[in-house]
């Protein structure tokens, strides 16, 4: 698992698509066991006044209903530690590992996502982490209230 995973690319492009949007740049992409793209999205709280589109949930949302196979074997490339409600969906439906760019900005669900035998992978990667702290130190009350703080 690597940067230049087809994966890990849409999932950073999501993110900046969203920061042109005004929204919160986390983008995310669910790949299957056999390497086909079956979803991709980025947060859209701020864009569709959402309670529940961060970008994994985003990637989930726009592969439409599947069958429970379809998830087996899969990555969730997402360029942040994903949240309780993001991990949830992910053990839900049994992928078989996460990849993050970055849990400095925020540290999420990782022990709970290997507790429960998925894989998870921090690429470290810069243009992650910079997006994040120049959009947090920029709009902190959105992105608290992204995660659930008041
Ligand atoms: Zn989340």
């Amino acid at each position: 698992m690597s940067t230049n995973d087809e994966g890990f690319k849409i999932a950073v492009e999501e993110a900046r698509k969203s920061l042109r949007e005004g929204g919160i740049p986390i983008g995310a992409c669910l790949v299957s066991a056999d390497g086909k793209i079956i979803g991709q999205g980025h947060n859209a709280r701020i864009q569709r006044n959402s309670a529940i589109l961060h970008g994994e949930m985003s990637a989930l949302e726009s592969a439409g209903r599947l069958p429970a196979s379809a998830y087996r074997g899969a990555t969730m490339y997402t360029t942040l530690s994903p949240c309780d409600m993001c991990s949830g969906a992910c053990i839900l439906y049994k992928v078989a590992r996460v990849v993050l760019g970055e849990n400095n900005t925020f540290l999420g669900g990782e022990d709970y996502l290997r507790q429960r035998g998925i894989e998870v992978i921090n690429l470290n990667h810069p243009e992650c982490k910079d997006m994040m702290t120049d959009f947090i130190a920029k709009h902190p009350d959105d992105w608290f209230e992204d995660i659930g703080e008041c």
